[in-house]
Order: C-alpha cells, then sequence, then structure tokens
C-alpha cells in the first residue's frame, strides 16, 4: 500500500484556524513568544505552532474568569439558552471547517469527524434546553414555624480539562453545562488537538458570550505545572477532568488543598459478552463499531470481548472478515474507514499488547502489524483469539485497534472476568434472553450497560464511570448538576 496521499481540504472560513491562546476575550501569544508544534497524525508534519503558555499567564485567564463570573452569574437562564442556541448553530454552520480541524488535528476519517461535529454541537442544544430548568425543591420542615426551599447556584470558575480523542466534542460536553448554569471557564486545551477546542472559542465569541467568560490556555511541555495551578488556585472552585486513570489520580491528590468540587472520567476498560443465545451477526457489527472507533481510541471501546463457547469460532470468524474490509488510510481519502494511531507512543503500546497476548499464547486471526508503508503511525486493524487473563489486554486499556476475543463457558464465569478490573466505565453484552439481560445488566460494575447495542454514546444519557474509571455525570439532565452547588434556604417565623 502507497502513503496515503492525504490533501487537506482548504477552510472555508480561514478565520477559524487560530494559532493563538484565547484569554479574556483576546486571542493571544505566549509572552515568551515560546510555541509548540501540533502536527498531523497522518503524516507527523508540523500544521500549526500554538502558544507555550506559562502559569503566569494561566492565572491572568483565572483572574479574567473571576471577573467574569461576577456578571455572568446573574444572567438570566434564558440568555445563556440563547447564547448556547445560538452557538450550536454556528458549530452546525461551520461543520465542514471544523471536522476538517478535527481530522488534520487527529487523524481520525472524515466522515468520524463529522459526525463528531454534530455530536458536540448536541450538547450545546441540550445544555441551551437544560438552563431554564436549573429547579430547586420545597421541603417539610422539622420546625413548625419555619419553611425550607433550595436553590441551585453556579459554583463559580471552572477548570477543565480534556483529552485529544474527541478534539471537539469533549469541550462541549463540559463547557455546555458550565455555561448553562451560569459559570465561567479556563479550558487547558489538548496539546494533540488545541485546533478545534480554539474554533470553537471563536465561534463561542460570535455567539455572544461576554469577555472572560471562556478563556483557553494552550500549553505542551508546561502541561504539568499548569495542571497544577488550575488544582491549586483557591479561585477555582470546580475541576473537571477526562483523560487518564493516573494523570486523573494526580490532580485529585493537588485538589485537595482547595478541596474542589471534582468530576473525573477516566480510562475504561470495557467488557463486550456474546453469550451464546445472542444475534451473532448483530453482534458482530456492534464489535465492529464500538471496538474500531477512532482506530480504538475511545474510552468506551470494547477492550476484552467475551464469546461464550457455542458461538465462540464462529464469531472471531465473521468479526476477522470485517476487519479485512476496513481500508486504513489518511482521514481525507474518502473511502478511508480507519485512520492512523494519535502519535508513535499509541502505536508502540498496541505492538506491546499484541506481543505479550501472542508471547503467552494468543493467535492473530488478520492484523497484528505496524503499517509504516502508510504513514509513521498506521497500525493495522487486528483481531486475536486465544485470549487468556494473564495477558495485559485483559487488565490494561489498549486504546488501539486490537479486539482480544476470549472463550468462556458460564455467565457466573463471564461475570467475574468483567468485573476483574480496576476500572469501570462501559460495558456491553450480547443475549436474547430478558431474565439474564437483567441479571448482567446489574451485575457488572461499570457505569454505562450497552443490551444488544454498541452505542452507549447519547447526549440524553449521563455519561460516567465508577471505580478507577471516575465519578460525576456527563450529558443528560444530571450534567447541569456538576457546576453547581445547591444551597437550602430556611425561613423562619411563618
Ligand atoms: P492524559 O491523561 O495523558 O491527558 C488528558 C489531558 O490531560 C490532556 O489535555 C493532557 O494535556 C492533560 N494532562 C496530562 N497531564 C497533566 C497534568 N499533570 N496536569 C494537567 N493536565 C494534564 O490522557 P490522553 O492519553 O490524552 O487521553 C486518553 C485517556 O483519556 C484514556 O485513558 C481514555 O480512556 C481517557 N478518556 C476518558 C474519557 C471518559 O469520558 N471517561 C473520554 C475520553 C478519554
Amino acid at each position: 500500500m502507497p502513503m496515503s496521499t492525504h490533501v487537506v481540504p482548504p477552510l472555508k472560513d480561514k478565520s477559524l484556524f487560530i494559532e493563538a491562546a484565547f484569554i479574556n476575550g483576546q486571542f493571544v501569544q505566549a509572552a515568551s513568544g515560546k510555541t509548540f508544534e501540533v502536527t498531523d497524525p497522518a503524516t507527523n508534519k508540523a500544521i500549526a505552532s500554538i502558544p507555550e503558555l506559562t502559569v503566569a499567564e494561566t492565572k491572568l485567564a483565572i483572574d479574567a474568569a473571576a471577573e467574569a463570573f461576577k456578571s455572568f452569574r446573574k444572567t438570566l437562564p434564558r440568555e445563556r439558552a440563547t447564547m448556547l442556541r445560538k452557538w450550536y448553530d454556528l458549530v452546525l454552520a461551520n461543520k465542514e471547517d471544523l471536522a476538517t480541524l478535527i481530522t488534520w488535528e487527529n487523524g481520525k476519517p472524515i466522515a468520524d469527524a463529522r459526525m463528531e461535529v454534530s455530536y458536540a454541537a448536541e450538547f450545546l442544544q441540550w445544555f441551551a434546553e437544560e438552563a431554564p430548568r436549573l429547579y430547586g425543591d420545597t421541603i417539610p420542615s422539622g420546625v413548625r414555624t419555619n419553611r425550607i426551599v433550595t436553590i441551585r447556584q453556579p459554583v463559580g470558575v471552572c477548570g477543565l480539562i480534556t483529552p485529544w480523542n474527541f478534539p471537539s466534542a469533549m469541550i462541549t460536553r463540559k463547557m455546555g453545562p458550565a455555561l448553562a448554569a451560569g459559570c465561567t471557564i479556563v479550558a487547558k486545551a489538548p496539546a494533540e488537538t488545541p485546533l478545534s477546542c480554539l474554533a470553537l472559542a471563536e465561534l463561542a465569541i460570535r455567539a455572544g458570550f461576554p469577555k472572560g467568560v471562556i478563556n483557553i490556555i494552550t500549553a505542551s511541555t508546561n502541561t504539568a505545572v499548569i495542571g497544577e495551578e488550575m488544582c491549586t488556585n483557591p479561585t477555582i472552585k470546580k475541576l473537571s477532568f477526562t483523560g487518564s486513570t493516573n494523570v486523573g489520580k494526580l490532580l485529585m491528590k493537588q485538589c485537595s488543598s482547595t478541596l474542589k468540587k471534582l468530576s473525573f472520567e477516566l480510562g475504561g476498560n470495557a467488557p463486550f459478552i456474546v453469550f451464546d443465545d445472542a444475534d451473532v451477526d448483530a453482534a458482530v457489527a456492534a464489535a465492529i463499531l464500538c471496538k474500531f472507533r477512532t482506530s480504538g481510541q475511545t474510552c468506551v471501546c470494547a477492550n476484552r470481548i467475551y464469546v461464550q463457547d457455542g458461538i465462540h469460532d464462529v464469531f472471531a470468524a465473521r468479526l476477522a472478515d470485517g476487519v479485512r474490509e476496513f481500508k486504513v488510510g489518511g482521514g481525507y481519502d474518502q473511502d478511508t474507514t480507519h485512520g492512523p494511531l494519535i502519535h508513535d507512543r499509541a502505536v508502540g503500546k498496541v505492538h506491546e499488547h499484541v506481543n505479550d497476548a501472542l508471547a503467552k499464547g494468543a493467535e492473530v486471526l488478520v492484523g497484528g502489524t505496524h503499517l509504516e508503508n502508510l504513514g509513521p503511525n498506521f497500525y493495522q486493524p487486528t483481531v486475536i483469539t486465544g485470549m487468556t487473563k494473564d495477558m495485559r489486554i485483559h487488565t490494561e486499556e489498549t486504546f488501539g485497534p486490537i479486539a482480544g476475543v476470549f472463550r468462556f463457558k458460564t455467565e457466573k464465569e463471564v461475570v467475574d472476568l468483567a468485573n476483574d478490573s480496576s476500572v469501570g466505565l462501559a460495558g456491553y453484552f450480547f443475549s436474547s434472553d430478558i431474565g439474564r439481560i437483567w441479571r448482567v445488566a446489574e451485575a457488572l460494575e461499570v457505569g454505562m450497560v450497552a443490551v444488544n447495542t454498541g452505542i452507549v454514546s447519547d447526549v440524553a444519557a449521563p455519561f460516567g464511570g465508577v471505580k478507577e474509571s471516575g465519578f460525576g455525570r456527563e450529558g443528560s439532565k444530571y450534567g447541569t448538576e456538576e457546576y453547581t452547588v445547591i444551597k437550602s434556604i430556611t425561613f423562619g417565623g411563618i
């Protein structure tokens, strides 16, 4: 296979390509003049130079957000809804440009990037609708002459940190509810994919958000010290982080000195279980979707595929057939189904997981090779059988296009295997037995269960994990709760 042609289409609106950070309503460069490079994962070529901000500039952004909070918290929920709705319209109006940016900096196929923009926009629409519904309660008092009500107020300045795998949707999933609640924001853009975040900020200005309400910090080598500032600065009242479990644990420790409100959306290691009584074709189609989307780089990706004895061989063979039909290539090639991994470290981890499984007795049905002829970060989508629980794919999130298939005999055995994990984000299973469906859905130690479907992400459904996948819920009617505090007000003398 030749190197991908990979022609980046020109943006219709060139002002959405922004090589600057965004503080207090201004796009700015670093005072030091330092920059870092953003590269195209399909070619490793530099595509942008972005300011390497410092702790001092992060403090300026935090101060700007604190100043803006004084008036933004007093805006009417319907005024915030109008701004969010305008932002939603602008995101959709600029969908093609935003998708182009996602493919450029993240590598995912343009069709997936377009879907991501729609998904990202949905959070703005959803939380525009939620903003006027920040209801409180009336509560019977234990004191005869008293009455109690509760109100929900914005928590304050929020620090948001997001990963590169969904450069737009991870941002709007946090900003939508924060803004709906009346909070102001300091967001640290992912170093690999800041362009999408900055383009969204530009559209937010056009939607009417006042200066200082949204601030975007950009950094690569300074990430850890900026993260520490966001965690320890007492002006930030809430930290919402999506990323790896290890970084989540570090940030939680750092936040303890100021006892911030926290939401952590961390790593997963999703079990995908297929029982003998399942519709095998539907299970194969779902496994292809939820294992290989974004080349396996989503937190809800199936990581451990458990198939019951009676249908194991037919499932594995059909899964391998499906994977053989993939077209791996540059994200702008219209027939590409799967793009590159984000960088060489990701390729290295995938390779290690495959080699570890093979050394312990697994067998490759398809794939298992680094596709260097396509570009530095391409890895062939892979199906491996003969998996056992001593292999790294069982215990670690691979975050790559490797489907490891395990064989099991009984329901109890597979539930124990599925729960044998320190993390618990998503879990999938296929069965036609209604009793089993309830039992297994209740037994899986995860925050989200998908039954007879490979789709678990939906703006209407609460998104989040248990165990070391973190806590807090995004999207859904619960999303704004993460950005509000409940205040009780007791009225006496009645
Ligand atoms: P990561 O933890 O390395 O980085 C995530 C973000 O945190 C990036 O913006 C990064 O710049 C920043 N960061 C890294 N170290 C930091 C520090 N010391 N202080 C402050 N910020 C810091 O994760 P990643 O490799 O970019 O993303 C992949 C991980 O994210 C996977 O584990 C995946 O499962 C997880 N993820 C979880 C969800 C979810 O909703 N649960 C969604 C997407 C990704």
